[in-house]
């Protein structure tokens, strides 16, 4: 049995106090925190639980437009916040397609951003090689059975893919992330939050020690107004992504595409941005042709292992119907 301190703090500057103590680590849900401890993956020795710090599951407009989601905030919570779902349901159908009612009931959206690989070899600790879990030890995944794993930003450290439908959202909106620790504050956009494995796999985000995301700033764009989010997975719900597509488009009144994002999940280490989705389609009606350029950009440089090769077809075919979909969206009123 692993023995471990807790503490449940009533602000933040208590909070990070405690954080700045090696060894420490935030919980607030649980949803995923709990199964890694209860496996042995991860045995922090001190939990500071924030789920008692106030003013951290607010949801409010910023002075200057756009939304913060305090970091607190449940994931059910957001989905049905009434201005999420007018002015950012992508970001509600990216978060409902997650999970399940009862685990959206206690996750947050600090957790979710910080939510491990659900690689399997990562979770189960009779396989020693594990550079994510135990570094310089080897990537159990490459031999192994890894149909679900990355095709796109892999290393040969590691080929996890993120699990969060709500960052592949959070990315395609632009929105930045508020941090906090004893040092101070800064920001960091979502895009920059998450990282791909490189060399050193164990780090999933950027996150540095006794930091602290206190919220989720929705910039105030007309990104949102015209978007989808398309989850493709093994069944119907309660499963992860396989390929996932958040497309939001800013349409001009004729049709003509004015602003365009793509961003694909299940493919890589961190929601992966299809960065010439906007050259293609910026100043062009929205013709099939253009959505299959935009398809071909995903996935190329794609490096496909023994089990996945079929994330290829299935995520060109993903964006083309996500593109489609974003663009009936508004019209539509969905
Ligand atoms: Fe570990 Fe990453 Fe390899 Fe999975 S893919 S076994 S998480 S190093």
């Amino acid at each position: 049995m692993h023995n471990f301190s807790y503490a449940r703090p009533r602000d933040i500057e208590a909070a990070l106090r405690l954080a700045a103590q090696p060894g420490s680590q935030f919980i607030a849900g649980g949803t995923n925190l709990v199964d890694l401890m209860k496996g042995g993956v991860q045995m922090p020795g001190r939990l500071i639980d924030i789920t008692r710090v106030t003013g951290l599951a607010r949801i409010h407009e910023l002075p200057q437009g756009g939304l913060r989601i305090g970091a607190l905030a449940t994931n059910a919570d957001t989905a049905a916040h009434s201005l999420v779902r007018e002015r950012y349901p992508l970001l509600s159908q990216a978060i409902l397609a997650g999970a399940s009612p009862q685990l959206r009931n206690m996750a947050t959206t600090g957790g979710n951003l910080l939510q491990r690989t659900r690689c399997p070899f990562f979770y189960d600790i009779g396989f020693r090689e594990c550079n994510k879990r135990n570094p310089g030890t080897g990537c159990a995944a490459l031999g192994g059975f890894n149909r679900n794993h990355a095709i796109l930003g892999t290393s040969e450290e590691c080929i996890a893919v993120n699990p969060s439908d709500m960052s592949v959202a959070l990315v395609a909106l632009e929105a930045v992330v508020q941090i906090r620790s004893l040092r101070g504050v800064r920001q960091v956009p979502v895009a920059e939050f998450q990282r791909l494995p490189g060399d050193t796999p164990q780090h999933d985000t950027i996150l540095g020690p006794g930091e602290m995301i206190t919220a989720v700033d929705l910039p105030g764009n007309s990104l949102a107004r015209h978007s989808h989010y398309l989850k493709v997975r093994d069944r119907a719900s309660y499963a992860f992504a396989l390929v996932s597509v958040a497309a939001a488009l800013e349409l001009e009144a004729g049709g003509v595409v004015k602003d365009a994002r793509v961003v694909v999940g299940g493919v890589a280490h961190k929601p992966w941005r299809v960065a010439e989705a906007r050259a293609l389609l910026v100043g062009h009606h929205l013709e099939l042709r253009s959505l299959e350029a935009v398809a071909d950009a995903a996935v190329r440089g794609a490096q496909p292992r023994q089990d996945n090769a079929f994330k290829i077809p299935l995520m060109k075919r993903a964006v083309v119907r996500a593109l489609s979909e974003a663009s009936q969206a508004g019209r539509t009123g969905t």
